[in-house]
This record gives structure tokens, C-alpha cells and sequence, in this order.
């Protein structure tokens, strides 16, 4: 176990403070006997993936953050199903069912993360989410490891039953018989409609706010109060879709949050709706109340 490891090289917007401590489980007996020692030391748990949908507080995380790594973060087909480690990147499942000659996972390739925060997230795109291909995970808490169902997991928009200290250990996905070509052309095509409307080449963390029920996307409406481009410290408002925030120069997590008050304040000005946000955070981090 390491002590004060800087975390901002492990979010995909480049920005937060040290963990508290950071470890590198490889193995679900290693992953279980670093869950007892929290535990037993009333330390908090954190996850990290691959940051894609993280903001860390500026002063860092006093908890035990894990980042999955050997086998826990490796891919491999058995028969027609896909099997991760919780730490294992998406491309990395994605090339592993290509080559076996199967489909389904295509969506996901362009989902910058892994399969566990994918659990965590039910993370979708293009009508397809987590919960479509997923047939259950391997979780981990300081009790041990279970094997929890979809239906256990509670998977629904952006969202899963999973508790702090509930670590995603492992995750089977049902695919179907495809082509090498087929799988390739279809992700291909995914990523290339993603490139035309999401700034892909930049340091962001993903969709800032959930999408509400009914209405217009949160995108729209945050473009719709003239915040494309609105910057506050080294953070801006997407140019590209006003649902991200790129870290534009030197961004701390601190100008994140600020520009996303504002979004929401603004929002809730004119359309009367309250955004919720999609990406997570570690650390004491909250948004403002409205109207404060
Ligand atoms: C350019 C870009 C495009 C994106 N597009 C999409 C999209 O189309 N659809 C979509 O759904 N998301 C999208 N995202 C957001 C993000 O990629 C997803 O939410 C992804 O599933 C997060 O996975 P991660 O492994 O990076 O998790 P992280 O961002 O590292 O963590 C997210 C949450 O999951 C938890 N977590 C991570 N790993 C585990 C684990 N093993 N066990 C338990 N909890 C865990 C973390 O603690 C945290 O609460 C995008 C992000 C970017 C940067």
C-alpha cells in the first residue's frame, strides 16, 4: 500500500489531490484482505477505473482508494460470454470479443472505462446500456466476494445499488456470434458519429449532468443559456456540447464544480429544472444548494 499518491493522473480531466492511501489489488484474495484492513482501521473505500467519470477533491481523498489491476484488470472469452476484471478497460473487452468473433459490445467501445465502473454506472450509449449485455458481477466488501444478479445490482439509468466499499471484482457479459469485420465496422462507426458531436480529443470527465426524465437533454439546456464556452478559471464549458466541461488550462477541480453551479443555477433559472449530476465524486465535493 502506498500513502499521498497524487490521483489527478488518473482522471481523464486531469484534475485532484492525493489519496490518503492506493493500492493496486491483482487478485480478489488481495482485493478482500485490503477491504478487511479498512475495515478494521475505519478507513473509507474508494474505486477508481478509468477516472472517466470522476472529479477528486483538490486536497485529495482520506480513504483507501484501489485501482484493480493483473488479473482483475484483464479480459477473456469462455464460450459466448465475456469475461472482466473489474479494472479491465472496455477496448480491451471489446478487442478480446472481436477476435473471438462476437458482437453486443460494440456500444461500449466508446465508453472510456472500465467494465466495473461501467457496473457501477450502468454506463450506455447509442440505446444500449450495461444492463442489456451484463449476466452478473463478482462484488467484493470487507465480508468477502458474492456473485450479485442484474436484478441485485439495480441497474437503472446511470445508476446501481452498489454501496460504498462495494468493489466490482469481476463482470460476465452475454454476446452474440458476429463477424471480426462486423464488430469492427460497427465500433468504428460508433466512435466516428461520437467524434462529430463530443469533444473526444480533450481532458473532460464524460456527461457532467444526467439527462431529466422528459424535456430537453441537459446539453440543450445548458447551450440554451448561452453557457457554451463559459469559462471559469482554467475550467470551460464545452464549445462542442455543452454538457461536458474540458479542462481548458491548469483546471482544478474547484473551477469544475464552479462551472457546474453555475450551469445548474442557470438552468434552474430558466427552465425550472434541478440537474443532477452524472459524475461522481471522491472527496468532500458537493454542489452549492440553488439559490444559495
Ligand atoms: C469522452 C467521454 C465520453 C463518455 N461517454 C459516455 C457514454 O457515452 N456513456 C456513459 O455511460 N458514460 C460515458 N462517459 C463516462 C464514463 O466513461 C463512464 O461512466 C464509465 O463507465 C466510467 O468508468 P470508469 O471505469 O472510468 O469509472 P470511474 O470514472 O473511475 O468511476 C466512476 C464511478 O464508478 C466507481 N467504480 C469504478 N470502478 C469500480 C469498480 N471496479 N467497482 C465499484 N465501483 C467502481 C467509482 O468509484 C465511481 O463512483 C464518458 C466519459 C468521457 C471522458
Amino acid at each position: 500500500m502506498e500513502e499521498h499518491v497524487p490521483l489527478a493522473r488518473y482522471t481523464t480531466i486531469g484534475t485532484g489531490g492525493p489519496a490518503r492511501w492506493f493500492a493496486r489489488p491483482e487478485t480478489v484474495e488481495e482485493l478482500h484482505e485490503l477491504l478487511r484492513w479498512a475495515e478494521e482501521h475505519d478507513v473509507g473505500v474508494e474505486v477508481i477505473g478509468l477516472g472517466s467519470n470522476l472529479l477528486v477533491h483538490d486536497d485529495g481523498v482520506d480513504a483507501l482508494v484501489l485501482k484493480l489491476a493483473g488479473e482483475l484488470a484483464a479480459a477473456e472469452v469462455e464460450g459466448d460470454t465475456l469475461v472482466m476484471g473489474g479494472g479491465a478497460a472496455n477496448a480491451v473487452g471489446l478487442h478480446r470479443a472481436r477476435s473471438a468473433g462476437l458482437g453486443g459490445f460494440e456500444f461500449a467501445s466508446a465508453i472510456p472505462g472500465t467494465a466495473g465502473g461501467g457496473v457501477r454506472m450502468n454506463a450506455g450509449a447509442y440505446g444500449r446500456e450495461w444492463r442489456d449485455v451484463l449476466i452478473d458481477a463478482v462484488v467484493v466488501d470487507a465480508s468477502g466476494p458474492r456473485t450479485l444478479s442484474v436484478e441485485e445490482l439495480g441497474l437503472s439509468y446511470r445508476h446501481s445499488n452498489l454501496a460504498p466499499g462495494q468493489v466490482v471484482a469481476r463482470a460476465r457479459f452475454r454476446l452474440e456470434p458476429s463477424s471480426t469485420d462486423a464488430v469492427k465496422e460497427k465500433a468504428a462507426e460508433l466512435l466516428a458519429q461520437r467524434k462529430e458531436t463530443q469533444p473526444t480529443n480533450k481532458r473532460t470527465f464524460g456527461s457532467v449532468f444526467k439527462n431529466p426524465d422528459e424535456g430537453p437533454g441537459a446539453g440543450r439546456m445548458i447551450e440554451e443559456c448561452g453557457l457554451k464556452g463559459h469559462r471559469i478559471g482554467g475550467a470551460i464549458v464545452s464549445p462542442r456540447h455543452a454538457n461536458f466541461i474540458e479542462n481548458a488550462d491548469g483546471a482544478t477541480t474547484a473551477d469544475c464544480i464552479a462551472v457546474m453551479a453555475e450551469a445548474r443555477t442557470r438552468v434552474h433559472e430558466r427552465f425550472g429544472v434541478v440537474l443532477e449530476h452524472e459524475v461522481q465524486f471522491l472527496g468532500p465535493l458537493e454542489l452549492p444548494a440553488l439559490g444559495a
